[in-house]
């Protein structure tokens, strides 16, 4: 750092949007570009051995571009670190090597987003770790599920994917910390702009990058943002001689590497200005979405937390400001829900979520395939949207047009 460097603005007393446009994004200090340029550049010049420049060695261990969009993350969830990673799935996987050891048992949502089930089950399960998949509105099953010394992790996903269940974080916060087991929620389908986690007491938030946060279809990636003060689980002492997961959770983004690229965290970082806003609309899009299918004669079931049917309804009131995009819906039968799937054309058949354009898919068959005949299985009539922000009544009439 040079002398002459205005000293940084501390972004966290404002507001959300403000967060999201300017936390480490300050303008860059040698040409005052407005943005954080892309270091596309794998190493860095030493002033002398050991003289790092701001800390910049090599792009695995640290990268501007990435620097910049982890403090922004760790801003939008108001946490004390963020670290970014080249999927999801890859945040995932570096939280749940950092926090387990073999003949540990994790606690996992019984309709958890099918990758994450498939890691913690079927590549993890061989390294030793022992789950239970349980219905995380229930929070006495979850408390009966917990096996205490041996629990060391709570995965919570609220809303959940496919079905939209509601979990009540700080309920699930409570029983993990006096477990000593460290509680993870999977914040992709709530977005940090419509609920925030680590305030209801999680330790550590996990992203799909690649959904609402990045929110244009455009890149694939992933983060975690830790909570201030956050430890391992009880008796574990971390990689670097500490019990902070921070610490253990950079030790592993360094030393297993998966982490995201500097063009992937520009893009991820351009997606994240706009949230706010975009989030508003795909509530808004979404409640006009459900409440049309809800009255719809070929629906037998509309399944959207903003519905005050919802069995979630008045947790996910509590605990989100908004009930965000995604909407799933029953139609009697397989022929029908595939049927529906191929008529739609403002909705386009795809996997994932949370961009500007809406799309609409079978998760018996696609998201969730690869939990059939496991747990998590879904019915075969569902339909699951991701509702776009476009004009809420073109997407109406093609659900109309679809359905008829
Ligand atoms: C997509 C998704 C993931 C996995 O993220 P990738 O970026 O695809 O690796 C995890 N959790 C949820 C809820 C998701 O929707």
């Amino acid at each position: 750092m040079t002398t002459d460097e205005p000293s940084r603005h501390d972004w966290t007393r404002a507001g959300f949007a403000t967060r999201a446009i300017h936390a480490g994004q300050d303008p860059d200090p040698t040409t005052g570009a407005v943005v954080p340029p892309i270091y596309q550049v794998s190493t860095f010049k030493q002033d002398g051995v050991g003289g790092l420049r701001n800390g910049y060695e090599y792009s695995r261990s640290a990268n501007p571009t990435r620097a910049a969009l982890e403090e922004a993350l760790e801003a939008v969830e108001s946490g004390a670190r963020g670290f970014a990673f080249s999927s999801g799935l890859a945040a995932e996987d570096t939280l749940l090597r950092a926090t387990l050891r073999p003949g540990d048992h994790v606690v996992v949502p019984d309709d958890a987003y099918g990758g994450t089930y498939r890691l913690i089950a079927r590549v993890f399960g061989p390294w030793g770790i022992e789950h239970t998949a349980v219905d995380l509105s229930d929070v006495d099953a979850v408390a009966a599920a917990i096996d205490q010394g041996r629990t060391k992790a709570v995965w919570v996903e609220t809303p959940t994917n496919p079905l939209l269940g509601i979990a009540d974080i700080a309920a699930l916060s409570a029983l993990a910390r006096a477990a000593g087991a460290v509680l993870a929620v999977d914040n992709t389908f709530g977005t940090p702009y419509l609920q925030q986690p680590l305030a209801l007491g999680a330790d550590v938030v996990v992203h799909s990058t690649t959904k609402y946060i990045g929110g244009h279809s455009d890149v694939v990636g992933g983060a975690l943002v830790v909570a201030d003060g956050a430890q391992l689980p009880v008796g574990l002492m971390g990689p670097t001689g500490t019990t902070s997961l921070a610490d253990a959770i950079g030790f592993h983004q360094n030393s297993s590497g998966a982490v995201a690229g500097p063009f992937d965290s520009w893009l991820t970082l351009r997606g994240l200005k706009t949230l706010a806003l975009r989030m508003d609309r795909h509530c808004s899009n979404a409640l006009t979405v459900a409440t049309f299918l809800r009255d719809h004669p070929a629906v037998t079931q509309v399944i959207y937390p903003g519905l005050p049917e919802h069995p979630g309804h008045e947790v996910a009131s509590r605990q989100m400001s908004g009930f965000g995009g995604m909407v799933a819906f029953r139609v009697g039968s397989v022929e029908k829900a595939l049927d529906v799937c191929a008529r739609t054309r403002v909705f386009t058949l795809a996997e994932s979520l949370g961009g500007v354009e809406s799309l609409i898919e079978h998760p018996g068959r696609m998201t969730h395939a690869s939990v059939a005949g496991s747990a998590l299985e879904v019915p075969d009539d569902l339909v699951r949207l991701s509702v776009g922000i476009e004009d809420v009544a073109d997407l109406v009439a093609d659900l109309g047009q679809a359905l008829a």
